[in-house]
């Protein structure tokens, strides 16, 4: 069996990287990933400017007049300041362009203006408050690469050096469908032997979570036919397919077959826990990857594993998952697999769902964090284990 970092290389390996672009408003871009290198045209700030509201003045000349000089000229942030006049200061606000021949700002709070003469706050140090031309970015500088994730502050990073419009991949169309004769829509009271679909729900959330559009297939019967014309449609409507439930070894179990029949298929055991074999393959040269039916194991199986292989295929540079250190509340003995365990995380401790079977999705929505048990690894009350947060 392959571990989970062995199964996610090779997942990698396989990707096609995105290659279709288009360009948006920066204001559009929230969660998108840059398609190309972006280089500063300008500096930021643009000139030195004032930190504080004050006077601003040549420091030599402050000091040898016992820090008492006329007031010339009053620059308020937006206005162009005249050099200035040898001797003088300059009143000006913050965010306001320092003048030619002035290289130090006083806070007003420590300086006293009286008859257009002002005594400048002796204890300021030459250069003081004066933010320099450049100091956040400068002309010529590659702010950002291709495949960085556009967040809050990279939309802010954008604008501050007049970007309007930015070239980012177009969204991943991820064709998804749910296997098994037993579903039901929600809305529609169960007959006896049904259930509610809830793969379909989590399958759309998740991908539109990382930024893509799922192209939703909806439930397909436990048939060969079901199956072989669910993935033409899929292949067809998709760039990337997944599928959820009938992947194992049951009877009623079709998808893998018929991934082979229509394509060709790398089936694979994944030492993952929860999550029954997990198949990979390609139909009409489109990647597919068939997740177990079980509830928790879609959950685990899509974030460990379909996650990093979506994410790279639109695009993104960095897909290595955050894990981080907590203090386990809990007890558990070892396993065979890798486990995933659905967890809580609460002032640097973690503690699991009482029930981690992977058919309860409680255990999902209960927590916010994984805790990743090593195969083999038990784990005593006190312990340091490895915490990913979902949205890591
Ligand atoms: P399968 O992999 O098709 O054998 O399904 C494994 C288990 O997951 C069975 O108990 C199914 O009833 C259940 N299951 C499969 N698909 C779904 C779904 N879309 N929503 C809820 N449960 C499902
Ligand atoms: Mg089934």
């Amino acid at each position: 069996m392959l571990s989970v970092s062995e199964a996610i290389k090779q997942l990698v390996a396989n990707i096609k990287p995105a290659t279709a672009i288009e360009s948006l408003s920066v204001l559009d871009s929230l969660g998108r990933i840059l398609a190309a290198d972006i280089c500063a045209a300008v500096d930021v700030p643009p000139a030195d400017n004032s930190a504080m509201d004050g006077y601003a003045f040549c420091y030599a000349e402050a000091a040898a007049n016992q820090f008492t000089l006329p007031l010339s000229q009053r620059i308020a942030a937006g206005t162009a300041p005249q050099p200035l006049a040898s001797n003088t200061v300059a009143r000006i606000f913050t965010g306001a362009e320092i003048p030619a021949g002035a290289n130090t700002v006083a806070m007003q709070e420590n300086c006293i203006e009286s008859n257009g003469i002002v005594e400048v706050d002796t204890g300021v140090k030459a250069q003081g408050n004066v933010r320099p031309r450049g100091q956040d970015i400068q002309a010529g500088q590659v702010i950002l690469t291709a495949g960085t994730k556009i967040r809050a502050q990279e939309m802010g990073l954008l604008s501050s050096i007049g970007i309007a419009m930015v070239e980012v991949f177009k969204p991943l169309r991820v064709a998804i469908f749910s296997t098994g004769d037993e579903l039901v829509e929600p809305g529609i009271p169960l007959k006896p032997g049904q259930i509610y679909n809830s793969n379909r729900a989590t399958l759309i959330g998740l991908i539109q979570s990382l930024g893509m559009t799922p192209v939703d297939l909806g439930t397909v019967a436990d048939s060969p036919e079901a199956t072989d014309a669910v993935l033409i449609k899929a292949a067809d409507m998709g760039d990337i397919i997944i599928s959820a439930g009938g992947a194992s070894v049951g009877e009623e179990d079709y998808v893998k077959d018929a991934v082979a029949k229509a394509g060709e298929l790398d089936f694979w055991k994944v030492a993952i826990k929860p999550g029954k074999p997990l198949a990979f393959g390609h139909v009409a040269n489109k990647p597919f990857i068939g997740l177990p039916g079980n509830p928790a194991s879609v959950f685990v199986t899509f974030m460990i594993l379909a996650r990093p292989f979506l994410l790279a295929s639109q695009g993104l540079a960095d897909i290595a998952p955050r894990f981080f250190k907590a203090q386990a509340q809990f007890a558990k003995s070892g396993e065979g697999r890798e486990v995933y365990l659905r967890a809580r995380l609460q002032n640097g401790t973690v503690e699991i769902y009482p029930n981690q079977s992977s058919g309860v999705l409680a255990s999902a929505s209960w927590g916010d964090v994984f805790v990743r048990q090593a195969r083999g690894q038990s784990i005593d009350a006190g312990d340091l284990v490895d915490v990913l947060s979902y949205s890591q």
